[in-house]
């Protein structure tokens, strides 16, 4: 027997259309590209986004046509993600960071019709344009006192809304419609593209709204430091709305002094990014002996949440919730929302569980399984590759069957390459990427555990730990660091350091230290690019 609910389709533009009645004072604040501040409601962006999603149309975009941005984080990017979807055609996000080649491909693989660009990026399409498809239609998204010269024949963003209706009578479609396009950086060959749909992305608002409780009180202000390019920066602008917060954007500048000072003018709540980030931020509020006003909270994802981190900004007040995901999530997977148990705990058995990754997302099915594809038991011993299942994770990449193949199994499961363990109590601890482990004498060493002990070292201000090639061991460890002062720690004081918390032959071999580690395109260490660096580096 069937249950008597209607059934309505799951739009991203409802979204939108509610905050706009039931949060009509939440803003979106944007540091502009031209240089100021801009403020708008939720009712004032339905109204332009409904210009957008009329001036689209006389453009001749139809459902599912693929629209580009490469754009920061700014009130028109939004508009461009909810009026895209909204007429049914797809946000394809380009990250900016990506290279010349990887870009160029991307375009060409989604098939981009127009593609909208801030000011900032007008010079890399210019040096571009010969490359990309010459149908293409550029607009730049700023008004007519700034647009620049430019060689891309680019429409106007601010004179393409003027005059058009601030009313859409929005359509509804299949909820499986596609929404949006955003594509892996790709450390190995190229991109690979996930779709999402309406019906993921509404159901990833709502799954992240349960778990994120903490950053979300309504009424708050919310920081995406993670940058809308970056796999709809964590689902925040569809959560924000729904739950009416308020969102600061904060444009181009993501450096320490500028997101402390945005951060404190606006007095944001929580904010959100990758722990490149909250170092730069960390280091700004040690110079200014305070944190900004009104910050509670902060979500650490992309990569494991240095300990350290964690316990700094802890000490400081500010709640951390360490995240895991994937483009290929959505990305949400895990969170890092501590039971009433856990935060009875000692303070330091509190950290030790928030450096871990956290605990699933209602509708995201974690397994670890053997090398033979087998489960392994969650008894917070057994280690695998991590499997995922659930209705925000993709079926397979965009137009590369070839690369389907390669990551979903014979139960429908996602592969993430990641290696992990799941506790009795469900949470996940993310060893390493698989292809970051370093294997010596036959056993596995984590980086993530030999960088989360090595950075509490007081010399270290960041550090990355690859494997180098050895005769007998096959790989040993190597740190590289940056320090955090002129006195450098010796290998030694590094190993005294470090021996609590490690077997003699984990410890690593050699520490090599560096100005800066070098960052992928969504703002990571790029462990690929220190192997290439480091090649012909030879062990002591
Ligand atoms: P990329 O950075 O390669 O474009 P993603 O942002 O999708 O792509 O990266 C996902 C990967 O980042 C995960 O598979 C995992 O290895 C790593 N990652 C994300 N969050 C965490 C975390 N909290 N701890 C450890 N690793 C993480």
């Amino acid at each position: 027997m069937q249950g008597m609910m209607m059934n309505r389709p799951l739009m991203i533009s409802d979204i939108l259309t509610y905050a706009a009645e039931a949060h009509p004072r939440a803003e979106i604040v944007s540091v502009r590209t031209e240089g100021d501040v801009h403020r708008q409601t939720y009712p004032e962006t339905l109204a332009r986004v409904s210009q957008l999603a009329h001036a689209l149309q006389g453009m001749g975009v139809e459902a599912g046509d693929r629209i580009a941005t490469l754009a920061w984080n700014g009130y028109r990017h939004f508009e461009l993600y909810y009026a895209i979807s909204g007429i049914g055609a797809v946000c394809h996000t380009i990250n900016p960071r990506l290279s010349a080649e990887q870009m160029t491909y991307i375009v060409a693989h989604a098939g981009d019709k127009v593609l909208f660009v801030d000011l900032t990026f007008v010079p890399i399409l210019e040096k571009l344009k010969d490359q990309l498809p010459a149908s293409l239609t550029y607009v730049i998204m700023t008004d007519r006192a700034h647009m620049p010269q430019n060689s891309l024949n680019a429409l106007c963003y601010e004179e393409l809304l003027e005059g058009q209706p601030t009313t859409f009578d929005w359509p509804e479609f299949d909820e499986n419609t596609a929404s949006g396009l955003c594509y892996t950086s790709g450390t190995t060959g190229n991109p690979k593209g996930a779709l999402y749909s309406h019906r993921s992305t509404v159901l990833h608002g709502l799954m992240i709204s349960l778990v994120m409780g903490s950053a979300f009180p309504e009424g708050a202000k919310v920081l995406p430091v993670v940058p809308l390019f970056h796999v709809n920066a964590w689902g925040l602008p569809y959560a924000a709305p729904m739950v009416g917060l308020s969102m600061v954007m904060p444009g181009p500048a993501l450096d320490g002094p500028s997101i402390f000072k945005l951060m404190d003018a606006e007095g944001v709540y929580s904010a959100w990014g990758v722990p490149t980030v909250w170092q730069g931020l960390l280091a700004e509020i040690k110079a200014q002996g305070r944190i900004p006003n009104g910050f509670g909270d902060v979500i650490v994802g992309g990569s494991a949440a240095p300990r350290v981190m964690i316990e700094t900004f802890e000490k400081l007040g500010i709640n951390v919730g360490h995240a895991w995901g994937m483009t290929e999530m959505s990305p949400i997977g895990t969170h890092g929302n501590m039971p009433g148990w856990v935060r009875k705990l000692p303070f330091d058995k509190m950290i030790d569980a928030k450096a871990k990754q956290g605990r699933r997302v209602f509708g995201v099915d974690l397994k670890i399984v053997d090398d033979n594809g087998k489960r392994q038991p969650h008894d917070g011993k057994a280690i695998g590759e991590l499997y995922v299942r659930g209705n925000t994770v993709v079926s397979g990449y965009f137009n590369n069957e070839e690369a389907t193949k390669k990551v979903i199994d014979a139960e429908g499961w996602f592969g993430t390459g990641d290696i992990a363990s799941i506790d009795p109590n469900g949470f996940l601890s993310i060893q390493d990427r698989s292809k970051d482990l370093i294997k010596s004498g036959g056993e596995w060493i984590s980086s993530i555990d030999l960088e989360n002990v090595a950075m509490a070292h007081p010399g270290i201000a960041s550090c990355a730990a690859i494997a180098m090639p050895h005769p007998k061991w096959d790989e040993r460890p190597v740190l590289i660091a940056v320090a955090s002062g002129a006195d450098k720690p010796s290998l030694e004081d590094i190993h005294t350091h470090m021996e609590g918390h490690f077997a003699k032959w984990q410890l690593p071999d050699d520490i090599i230290w560096v100005e800066a580690l070098p960052l992928t395109a969504t703002g990571k260490v790029s462990k690929l690019t220190l192997r290439q660096q480091f090649a012909d580096y030879k062990l002591p």
